[in-house]
Parts: structure tokens; C-alpha cells; sequence
């Protein structure tokens, strides 16, 4: 075969690459999806996605793989309409639409994580508000609205497979950095790589406290956090959760090289 021909597969209206991203960007990229697999948020399944970091209109996600085995040469850069700019016969995920219509709707959004977590479920299929039960959850203070499919789509296989999908779904989430998905899961936004990795993974922690506090307190009132205690303790987490990131990421760090 002809050496140019395996240089691309790409067909000459995929949208243009937004420029080059620093490698060490993109091996924290692929580090976030082995440090939510290592947490326990997502297994066989769920993603992670960052916006480019010079152009706004682009994102980066890997290509279709379970999370633990993402490496730097699995991710692609997307358009905000999903479309792959260099896939190059790389197979996407078949939700990114997720990641495309937040970034669309929420410019300061940077990142984004969509899991099926198991501990976030409950909260999705039963009319009990998620709550914040510890400071590291703070974010969960400002409310965790649920997407439910069906209200706009009817009967579906439950994936955000679509544009249209993806955009109920940021509606939905609107201002908040959770949104939980009836029958499905829960997708984590933020400012930064690591805010989203940090919101995903005690969005899931704080689920389990929020059951074991629901049934060892059987039915009494919950001292969760309240709406000022949130915003106090979310804004110190901000900066504070960067240990988190750094413990989890060399962790990451010493288990591959790439
Ligand atoms: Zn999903």
C-alpha cells in the first residue's frame, strides 16, 4: 500500500484541528480516565473529555475504549458538533454528544465526566434530592437536577447518542456542576480537568455516605451541608482538591510510562 495512504483516513470535510495541544495535557487526559477507573466511577464504560486549551470550539476525549486501558495515542479532538477532526478510523463514543452540548451551552465548563456509577443510581429512579453530606461534596450543595429521557424522547435505549439528546441534557444540568440521568448515571462538569475529576469521583463517594446516613438514621432529619456551608467549603475544595489530583495522578504516573 501506498505510504500517503496511511498517513489518514480522514474525509476532506472533517473540521480542522483547533492546533496542537501540549503532550503533557494530553497524557492527563488520558490519566483522568485511569484515575476514575481506579476510583471506582467508571468500569467497562463512562468517559472523560477536556476542552481544547487555545481553542474553545474544540474538545478532547478518547476514542471508544474502556477507561483503564486510555493512553495519550487513544485521544481524538472533536468540534462542538461532535464531529471527530482526526479519528483517523478511530471509533468514537457513541454518547460524546454528552461533552459537545456542554461545552456548547456552558463556555466556562472545561471538563467533563460521564459514569454509570453505581452509588448515584438510586438517586436518579427515586424522588430523594442528592445531598451534600461532608465538605468534600460541597458542590453537591447547589442542587443535582435529574435528566429524564422519556419526558422528551419517550421510550430510547437511554443513551445521549444524539445532538438533540445532548442538548435536553445541558438543559437540564443548566447552571450546576452535576445532573444525574434517570436509569443511567450521572455526568460531573468543571473549570478544569481535575475539578471534574475531583466532582466525579465525591459525587459517588458522597452517594454511599448519603445511604448509609439514610439508613442508620432511618428516617430522621440529615444535617447535610446548607446552601452557605456549600459555597464556603466548595470554594476551598477548588484549590484544596488539587492534592487529590496530584496523589492521584502520580499514582497514574508510576504505573505507565508513556
Ligand atoms: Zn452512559
Amino acid at each position: 500500500m501506498p505510504k500517503a495512504k496511511s498517513r489518514s483516513t480522514e474525509s476532506a470535510d472533517s473540521p480542522k484541528s483547533g492546533g496542537k495541544v501540549p503532550a503533557e495535557r494530553i497524557a492527563d487526559l488520558a490519566a483522568a480516565s485511569r484515575i476514575l477507573a481506579a476510583q471506582g466511577v467508571v468500569d467497562g464504560f463512562g468517559h472523560v473529555s477536556m476542552r481544547h486549551p487555545t481553542a474553545p470550539d474544540r474538545y478532547l476525549m478518547a476514542r471508544a475504549l474502556a477507561p483503564a486501558l486510555v493512553t495519550p495515542k487513544d485521544i481524538i479532538e472533536y468540534d462542538l458538533e461532535s464531529n471527530p477532526c482526526n479519528a483517523a478510523g478511530r471509533p468514537s463514543f457513541l454518547e460524546r454528544f454528552i461533552h459537545g452540548e456542554i461545552y456548547k451551552a456552558r463556555p466556562e465548563v472545561m471538563a467533563v465526566v460521564h459514569s454509570h456509577s453505581p452509588s448515584v443510581i438510586p438517586f436518579g429512579l427515586v424522588d430523594v434530592p442528592m445531598r451534600a453530606m461532608f465538605h468534600n461534596a460541597a458542590f453537591i450543595g447547589a442542587g443535582v437536577p435529574v435528566f429524564d429521557i422519556r419526558d422528551k424522547f419517550g421510550a430510547t435505549d437511554l443513551l445521549v447518542s444524539d445532538g438533540e439528546k445532548g442538548v435536553a441534557l445541558a438543559e437540564i444540568m443548566g447552571r450546576q456542576d452535576v445532573v444525574l440521568m434517570r436509569a443511567h448515571g450521572s455526568v460531573a462538569c468543571g473549570a478544569s480537568l481535575e475539578a471534574a475529576v475531583f466532582r466525579a469521583v465525591y459525587t459517588e463517594v458522597n452517594a454511599r455516605i448519603q445511604h448509609w446516613t439514610a439508613a442508620l438514621g432511618d428516617g430522621a432529619p440529615i444535617a447535610a451541608l446548607d446552601p452557605e456551608e456549600s459555597k464556603l467549603a466548595d470554594k476551598v475544595n477548588l484549590g484544596a482538591g488539587q492534592r487529590a489530583w496530584h496523589l492521584w495522578r502520580t499514582l497514574v504516573r508510576s504505573q505507565v510510562k508513556w
